[in-house]
């Protein structure tokens, strides 16, 4: 088990990258996260 570094819940697989700060965030965080880095590309 990983804990997301976000919000502290345990998850069965971590994902990290660059926006992570290569900490590990569960899918729905990870997933939320670059959502909106997604919206903030688009918007500019
Ligand atoms: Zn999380
Ligand atoms: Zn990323």
């Amino acid at each position: 088990m990983t804990k997301c570094e976000k919000c502290g819940q345990d998850t069965s697989k971590g994902y990290d990258c660059e926006h992570t700060k290569f900490e590990e965030y569960c899918k729905e965080c990870y997933t939320e996260l670059h959502y909106y880095i997604t919206e903030l590309k688009n918007n500019e």
